[in-house]
């Protein structure tokens, strides 16, 4: 497994090296490329102070803004709701994920049966939207732990892997989310997370290669070791048919 976007430099080292009026260009030049070494998803301190129904008011009117500059006729029929639809979809379901109240409760449990070994949860569906662009990503993420005493329910995993994908993302950030949060909920570093994903921005525009798709992995305590890596990936590698 691999890291398909290399990690380019990251954003201290680009002002260091460039001039200020370099880097609004410069990162418009690396698109997708660009990734920020942070693992928290950038947000301005005031992100909660507006409700939901305001955001969706003013996005509503931002997405009629956006068609009206297109020339579409925003009295047709079919076109009428369609900045309602938009301003709902981002706020109540695709970017619902940005709100701290939407975060899966962390429920654990003992680990009764001693169970030592490694614990994966592969072929997790995942949707997400790239960042850069605003446009799907479709993929499927793969997790799993070595548990240290602690058990989280098998669909809890699936909930935190959409929970950080109902975002704008970039898959590397994301991949460091799920693991960072299973960490936390855990109590363990034992965690790892690959993410095989498909971006809209890479195949249906740009480039517009329909079969590459990204791969992105974080290794967390025992998964550094590299034995355990090879099991993990094995472990997704099982070709289960039901
Ligand atoms: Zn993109």
């Amino acid at each position: 497994m691999y890291l398909c976007k290399p990690k380019l430099k990251s954003s201290t080292s680009l002002n260091r090296n460039m001039k200020n009026d370099n880097i609004d260009e410069t990162i418009d030049e690396m698109g997708d490329a660009f990734v920020s070494p942070n693992t928290d998803t950038p947000m301005r301190e005031d992100a909660f102070e507006k409700s939901d129904a305001e955001k969706i008011e003013i996005i509503q009117q931002n997405v009629k803004e956006i068609m009206n500059t297109l020339g579409l006729d925003l009295t047709d029929d079919s076109l009428k709701g369609t900045p309602k639809r938009v301003a709902k979809m981002f706020v109540n379901e695709i970017f619902s994920g940005l709100h701290p109240d939407e975060k899966p409760k962390a429920s654990t449990f003992q680990n009764k049966y001693k169970y030592g070994e490694m614990l994966v949860e592969k072929n997790i569906t995942l949707y997400s939207t790239c960042e850069h662009h605003l446009l799907p990503i479709v993929g499927r993420a793969h997790v799993g732990y070595i548990s240290n005493g602690t058990v989280v329910g098998l669909s809890k995993m699936n909930r935190i892997v959409d929970y950080y994908a109902k975002r704008p993302q970039v898959q590397e950030r994301l991949t460091m989310q799920i693991v960072k949060e299973l960490q936390e909920v855990l109590g363990t570093e034992d965690v790892a997370c690959v993410i095989d994903a498909k971006h809209l921005c890479v195949n249906s525009r740009g480039i517009r290669d329909i079969e590459s798709s990204t791969v992105t992995s974080e290794y967390g305590g025992r998964f550094k070791d590299p034995e355990a890596r090879r099991d993990f990936l094995d472990y997704i590698n099982l070709d289960t048919e039901f």
